[in-house]
């Protein structure tokens, strides 16, 4: 039999029956491919393909995106409402009047007795935009408190308030396309092989024709820094050195690019007298990276026609997030990379809407990047929503990290948890747990019924998933997709939507505030709230999103108006002709000096623990873990630890060890490997119980993001192998 030249072995798809492909945007990560789900002759999904003439993923889809179609009927769904006096107690079914009239009942009465603060609302990045603009209206509009976030802050929050910090408004200027325009690119604490596959493929696909350089600092051997051209094993939270450092070393050579500070700047000076201290020879003894590999990755940087630099949680979940993304920034505008192709800082997002929420939620201020400390913002948003001005608070309340101390503490006596589960996903679990045990009351609104912060709730809402329900979402590049409703939500459960306007009936009994029913009537009063704005979507309707399979705001009114079609892909922000989002018009270039306040390895815990993703899983496993073809990969918690330091401990390949923190305690299998240094292991942290009874979650201070990668832990061998494999089996929860 010949294989390989001229004859190819041919893949065989299994035919399942499959009448009808419906469309959609991927729901899992920030990539936003487009995916079809195929219905056989009864309806029910049973395939999921790429789409071909999407430009995102182009006819590709990742692991997760392959299997989505199995989510629709994956075990632990929420079918009906309901209700019980005290979490410890048994549900018992509730119509969806009575828990929507107990929900509003329990906020008026502990707003009443405590303060409108005092109850808080906390949602996600995996609603659609209209659904979190429609929420938005709601709490801000009329339910009055200003403890109101999104689990956002978990992952997006530091790149949010870097670029804030550094250009005046949120929004990630790149694109995709900048891959095949780009001279040099840095990847910053991000793995794009296993958190966004196929953004890592338009990645890999544009290196291998043009051939540039890729530079990884990560303190671990990721899949990329696998396929780099150099490698920057960094000391864990001391990013902020090493980009002083490059900065330091681009000034005293002359390579950065006077023209375009002086032209879109402010601050040089300040900036020129910080890095002037971080030589790299001192600096090399802090952040690990030896001097000269500083100054060649300085030197390729600034001399690169076009440099960009992509990053994710590596440096957004560190008590110097902000710091981090503000350098990134730092570096992009001192060589003039920002809004030219091939030029840019882009943050990979995380969650498939992350970006929704950053701009139309209101979570951290008003639709649209308007600040709520801005008079004129207030009043845009009080006549357009036909609420009183005077309504809004003056500046935003708590994040979610604090809400969580909050309610620890006291302050916070009421919840309503939408789509997110913090008893997984926050760090230091025995804190949150007792934070969830002292409300007075819970209302969990989730398409799955068992989750494990669902068991502190004393309502449950059963709401629709990803394609039951009918929207759009952002991806990381600024692009707009649509979902479209592929199958109906079980049994009593309904779309998030349905229940926002439900609930605001409740608030609303004067029907002052007008709720659109339809997502589409929503996309277009939002569009209206974007004209002129930098987010503009005012020249957008569903139609046009689905028929371009996405497009990138802005992309406005007037532009539909010429006949202009929507770009295509590499629409850019802050190119020649627009400017920042700063009062002047111009960027900031922000001093950072390094303050080094992580946790870090001692004497009684001398081994760094580091946090992060697999391909194969998504967050809390809540969906992965009960998806055969994902879960089988890794059902169980694992570590990667340096085969000398298993040696050391006496610990063999597939043992169970028990690692040890401040915090708590976890147990895991050891999978010895040269990926992490001697002094670190690396735990992925879908697990339930796991990587959270160990992380201490310290805040960065500008954007409350928590520090997430740098723990410091001991390990021990533990001798009851048996006993440890039971617990890592409890550990699979699903
Ligand atoms: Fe979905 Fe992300 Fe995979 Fe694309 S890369 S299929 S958006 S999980």
């Amino acid at each position: 039999m010949l294989f390989g030249r001229g004859r190819k072995n041919p893949i065989k798809l299994a035919d399942k029956g499959v009448v009808e492909w419906k469309y959609a945007a991927c729901g899992y990560c920030s990539t936003g491919c487009s995916i079809e789900v195929g219905l056989n002759a009864e309806g029910t999904p049973v395939s999921s393909r790429g789409v071909a003439d999407a430009d995102v993923n182009r006819g590709k889809l990742c692991l997760k995106g392959i299997f989505e179609h199995e989510l629709f009927s994956s075990a632990g769904r929420g079918t009906r409402p309901l209700l019980r006096e005290r979490w410890h107690e048994e549900w018992r079914p509730a119509s969806w009047d009575t828990a929507l009239d107990k929900l509003h009942d329990e906020i008026r009465r502990i707003q009443a007795r405590h303060g409108p603060d005092s109850f808080a609302i906390i949602s996600t990045g995996q609603l659609l935009t209209e659904e979190f603009y429609t929420l938005g209206k709601l709490t801000r509009g009329l339910i009055g408190s200003n403890n109101y976030d999104g689990n956002t802050t978990l992952c997006m929050a530091s790149a949010v308030s870097g670029y804030k910090r550094s250009f005046g408004s949120d929004g990630p200027p790149g694109s995709y396309e900048d891959f095949e325009h780009t001279g040099c690119l840095i990847a910053w604490g991000s793995n794009l092989p296993e958190q966004h596959p196929i953004i890592y493929w338009r990645m890999k696909e544009a290196q291998e024709k043009t051939g540039f350089p890729l530079i990884v600092v990560d303190p671990r051997v990721t899949m990329l820094a696998q396929n780099a051209n150099m490698h920057l094993a960094i000391t864990p939270g001391t990013d902020v050195v090493l980009m002083n450092a490059l900065m330091h070393v681009i000034f005293k050579e002359n390579l950065h690019d006077q023209r375009y500070i002086d032209a879109n700047t402010n601050g040089i000076e300040a900036l020129r007298a910080e890095v002037e201290k971080y030589d790299p020879v001192s600096a090399a003894k802090i952040c690990g990276i030896d001097e000269d590999t500083i100054r060649v990755v300085a030197r390729t940087f600034a001399r690169a026609p076009a440099a960009m630099q992509i990053w994710t949680m590596g440096i957004n979940q560190s008590t110097h997030g902000s710091d981090g993304v503000v350098g990134i920034n730092n570096l992009a505008l001192i060589t003039g990379n920002i809004g030219k192709p091939g030029g840019t800082s882009l943050s990979i997002t995380g969650q498939c809407n992350a970006m929704g929420t950053r701009e139309w939620s209101s979570c951290s201020g008003l639709p649209n990047y308007r600040y709520l400390e801005v008079p004129e913002h207030r009043a845009e948003i009080a006549q357009a929503w036909n609420v009183d001005p005077e309504f809004f608070p003056k500046k935003r309340g708590m994040t979610q990290t604090d809400i969580y101390q909050a309610m620890e503490a006291g302050q916070i006596k009421g919840l309503w948890l939408i789509a997110t589960n913090p008893m997984s996903s926050l760090p230091n679990t025995a804190r949150i747990r007792r934070a969830m045990e002292q409300l007075e009351f819970c209302c969990v609104q989730d398409c799955y019924q068992d989750t494990e912060s669902a068991q502190y709730a004393h309502v449950f809402l059963p709401a629709g998933t990803w394609a039951e329900k009918d929207g759009v979402m952002t991806n990381t590049e600024r692009r707009i997709s649509r979902v479209k409703p592929v199958t109906l939500p079980p049994g009593e459960a309904k779309p998030d939507l349905w229940v926002f306007n439900r609930v605001a009936e409740r608030f609303n009994k004067d029907g002052k505030v007008t709720f659109p029913e339809t997502a589409g009537e929503i996309f277009l009063e939002m569009g209206r709230l974007s004209r002129g704005r930098l987010a503009d979507i005012s020249g957008m309707t569903h139609e046009l999103i689905e028929q371009k399979r996405g497009i990138q705001w802005p992309y406005t009114a007037a532009q539909a108006a010429r006949g202009e079609a929507p770009p295509r892909g590499g629409k850019r922000l802050y190119t020649a002709d627009t400017t920042f989002s700063h009062a002047d018009g111009r960027a900031k270039l922000i001093p950072l000096p390094f303050i080094d306040n992580n946790e870090v390895p001692d004497e009684k815990f001398p081994i760094w623990l580091n946090t992060g993703r697999l391909i194969e899983h998504w967050h809390g496993r809540t969906k992965t873990g009960k998806i055969g073809n994902n879960n089988k990969f890794s059902p169980i918690p694992f570590i990667e630890i340096n085969p000398a330091l298993a040696a050391e401990l006496g610990i063999q390949r597939g043992e169970y060890v028990r690692m040890v923190s401040r915090r708590g305690d976890a147990v895991a299998m050891a999978q010895p490997t040269q990926r992490v240094p001697k002094n670190m292991v690396f735990l992925p942290f879908h697990f339930h119980d796991c990587a959270n009874r160990l992380t201490l979650g310290l805040l960065d201070p500008h954007s409350r993001q928590p520090a997430y990668k740098q723990s410091a832990i001991r390990i021990e061998k533990i001798a009851d192998q048996k006993a440890a494999a039971m617990l890592s089996m409890e550990m699979r929860k699903f």
